[in-house]
């Protein structure tokens, strides 16, 4: 089944329709944003639910949806709990894989063509270890050259959002369950008993793909609005009822890179995104942001807000808005781009995904992406693999 017929299926049981969602979606109209059903269909520009990868009210992951069900294949072995260090190659054509596992290094020999799919991360990483890419870099790491490619790691894109944190009138919020062990219980006995409640919701409940600004020729900005808030990621949920709206522009300009640390498999890659380092980025965030701030002043959304804390009333001019965005913002962990497909000298694929230059190396993950897409990552990424499959058997 295809991601968009899945989480055209899945969807409704994540509709817990929590009054702050349909406020917000009310709001969104009452500013002028239409309202939609499907952000996938006729037209992407609008606000509402957000259709999620969820079977029986859990995250339905590759794994589980494509994996899994043909685990049986005799043809089919999985090895888990083992990292790729890097590929060997017999002149130009990749042959193996050598893997660490517990310390033991496992040598994977290829009959046809090795596909790697270690994501936008690993994956420029991978063929940085395996000697593919910019062949300074590659000397600089002492790593012999295999093939001079200078595109592997370059051209790094992520969506970078700015979070809106409103205190809630109502004790409607995530945070108001994970202060109270009665509510958590609750919860948790409604999700194991109903499979309904909040433990199915995914993070961001509603969104929208909006203009920032009349003048704009397609929707620029993508709001996720969140029925919890939180400061960083990592610091858990503030103590008191809050939501929050996040920000990004769908298409960035501004591109980053990665590079290798050192040439040790087992070392963190140097990741730069170069965030609002463009012009544009800087300019539809701001005015995203001021749009965010015009639906959260209109329609019912207005009686849930006792105060947007963050940035806060302060926060007025352009360029309080970019340095509160700068110093808050937050990767929307949407990588792409770093292995990019496309025929010009920085392309590291070609359209059939094989590695350019090198025989027997197909890449199939986010990192093939030329350009980030207006939207999540998730579901394209699973697109490209179903494209990728059909390439490996002949079949496109
Ligand atoms: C916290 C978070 C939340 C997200 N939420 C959403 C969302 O709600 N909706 C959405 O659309 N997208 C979301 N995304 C983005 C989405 O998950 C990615 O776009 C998508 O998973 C990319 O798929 P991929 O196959 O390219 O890479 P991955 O899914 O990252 O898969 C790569 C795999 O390779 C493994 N790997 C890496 N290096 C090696 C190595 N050397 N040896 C062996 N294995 C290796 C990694 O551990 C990983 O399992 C989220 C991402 C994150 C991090």
């Amino acid at each position: 089944m295809c991601p968009v017929q899945m989480a055209r299926r899945c969807t409704a049981n994540l509709r817990e329709r929590n009054p702050l969602c349909t406020a917000f979606i009310q709001s969104g109209v009452a500013a002028g944003i239409p309202e939609t059903e499907d952000f996938n269909g006729a037209s992407q520009e609008g606000i509402g639910f957000y259709h999620t990868t969820t079977r029986n009210a859990r995250r339905c992951s590759a794994a589980r949806a494509f994996l899994h069900p043909a685990a049986k294949r005799p043809n089919l072995r999985v090895l888990t709990r083992a990292t790729a260090d890097r590929l060997t190659f017999d002149g130009k054509r990749a042959t193996r894989g050598v893997l660490d596992r517990d310390g033991c290094k496992i040598i994977v020999r290829a009959r046809c063509e090795v596909v790697v799919a270690s994501g936008c991360v690993g994956l420029p990483k991978l063929l940085l270890l395996s000697g593919i890419g910019p062949a300074a870099h590659l000397a600089d790491m002492g790593i012999p050259v295999v093939h001079d490619l200078p595109g592997v790691g370059e051209n790094l894109q992520d969506h970078y959002g700015a979070i809106l944190n409103y205190r809630s009138r109502l004790p409607l919020t995530v945070n108001d369950i994970l202060v109270s062990k009665i509510k958590m219980l609750k919860a948790g006995l409604q999700y194991i008993l109903t499979r309904r409640g909040p433990l199915t919701i995914s993070a961001a409940q509603v969104g929208a793909f909006a203009r920032s600004h009349p003048g704009a020729a397609a929707p620029d900005v993508q709001f996720l609005f969140q029925t919890f808030s939180h400061d960083e990621y990592d610091a858990g949920l503030h103590k008191f009822s809050g939501f929050a709206n996040v920000v990004c522009p769908v298409r960035p300009q501004s591109r980053g890179y990665l590079r290798l640390r050192s040439a040790d498999p087992r070392a963190m890659p140097v990741m730069q995104p170069n965030y609002l380092s463009a012009d544009y980025d800087r300019r539809v965030l701001v005015d995203g942001v001021k749009l965010a701030r015009r639906v959260a002043a209109v329609g019912p959304i207005t009686d849930h807000i006792v105060e947007e804390f963050a940035p806060g009333s302060g926060v007025t001019s352009d360029d309080e808005i970019l340095a509160y965005c700068r110093e808050t913002g937050l990767s929307i962990a949407h990588q792409v781009g770093t292995c990019k497909m496309g025929t010009d000298p920085m392309a590291v694929v070609g359209p059939d995904l094989r590695v350019h230059g090198i025989a027997g190396l197909r890449v199939v993950d986010a990192s093939i992406m030329p350009a980030l897409i207006s939207g999540n990552t998730n579901a394209p990424t699973i697109m490209i693999a179903e494209k990728a499959a059909d390439m490996i058997r002949g079949a496109a």
